[in-house]
C-alpha cells in the first residue's frame, strides 16, 4: 500500500466495480450504487443486490471484486 499524502482527497461516493459471476464466469462491470440489482451480462445470475445506497454483493458474485479507478 502506497501512503498519500493527503488524506482528505475528495473521492466519489460511488465507484465502478468488476467482479467474476461464479455460475458462467464472465467478468461483469458494474456501479457500486446502481439503483437495480446486477445481473450477470452472460446468464443473467443476480450478483448484487440494490439495498437503497450500496449495492449487496450476492452469493454468485466472485469473492475477488476490483476496483476500477478512473479519474
Ligand atoms: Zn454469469
Amino acid at each position: 500500500m502506497v501512503r498519500k499524502e493527503r488524506i482528505s482527497v475528495p473521492r466519489p461516493k460511488s465507484e465502478f466495480l468488476s467482479g467474476t459471476c461464479v455460475k458462467c464466469g464472465t467478468e461483469n462491470v458494474f456501479y457500486s450504487n446502481s439503483t437495480k440489482e446486477v445481473k450477470c451480462k452472460q446468464c443473467g445470475e443476480v450478483l448484487a443486490y440494490n439495498t437503497g445506497g450500496k449495492v449487496e454483493h450476492s452469493e454468485s458474485l466472485g469473492a475477488e471484486v476490483k476496483r476500477l479507478d478512473y479519474t
